[in-house]
This record gives C-alpha cells, structure tokens and sequence, in this order.
C-alpha cells in the first residue's frame, strides 16, 4: 500500500463476487509516516479491466464500511485458522477409500488450501 511510504496492508478482506467484478480485494493499513489510515480496493472487471479505489483518512473508513457486507474472509481471520483444523475458506473434497471389517468404505472429506480437512461423512 502507499501513502507517504510504501508499507504493507494490516489486513486484506476478500470480498465475494459480484455478477460485474471479481477477485476483489480490501486492504486496510496505517501509513507508518502520518498514522492515517488507508483503504485500497482492487477488483477485476468481468471483462479484464482493473477497478481500483484507494482513500486515506476518515474517507478510508467510508471505504471500508461501504463494503463490509461483501468481506468473506480476511487475511488475518484466515491466518488464524491456520492454526485450526477446520478448513476455511475455499474448500474442496476429497474422498478416500478405506476399508473397516473386510468392508470397503468410502470417506468423504473437505479440504482447504491450507492442508486443513474435516471429515464430512462416511459411506
Ligand atoms: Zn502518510
């Protein structure tokens, strides 16, 4: 992020898609200089092009609230979670074929990109 300096975000909220922009990102982060806070939004318009709205200050809060509905997970919560066994955020499955008494099962899990997984159900 930048605003008298270069620094980097406190914190990066993923926003969830709409039917226009995707891969859209909130960042949040304090200049290190002057301690304003500072927002940028990053998003990609369905048809490639950048949309981009940065702001410092009280407008960096307008900023942020404008879009809070939208946050699906941050960088930071994300971080966290890590640290959990649960998967998070985007998730995937994974089935997994174990046999119990002689019987073939069939185990169900969801996975992360975090090397998270849960086990869903067994069948
Ligand atoms: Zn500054």
């Amino acid at each position: 992020m930048r605003h008298c300096c270069q620094f980097k975000a406190d914190d990066i909220y993923y926003l969830k898609e709409t039917n226009l922009y995707v891969k859209r990102t909130l960042s949040i982060g304090f200049c290190p200089i002057c301690q304003k806070p500072v927002a940028e939004l990053v998003e990609i318009r369905f048809d490639g092009a950048f949309n981009r709205d940065y702001q410092f200050g009280i407008k960096a809060n307008d900023l942020a609230m404008k879009y809070k509905d939208d946050i699906v997970y941050s960088m930071k919560e994300c971080n966290y979670q890590k640290l959990k066994s649960k998967p998070f955020g985007w998730r995937y499955g994974v089935n997994k074929s174990v046999k119990i008494n002689g019987k073939e099962k069939i185990k169900q899990y969801a996975c992360d990109f975090y090397g998270n997984k849960e086990l869903i159900k067994t069948a």
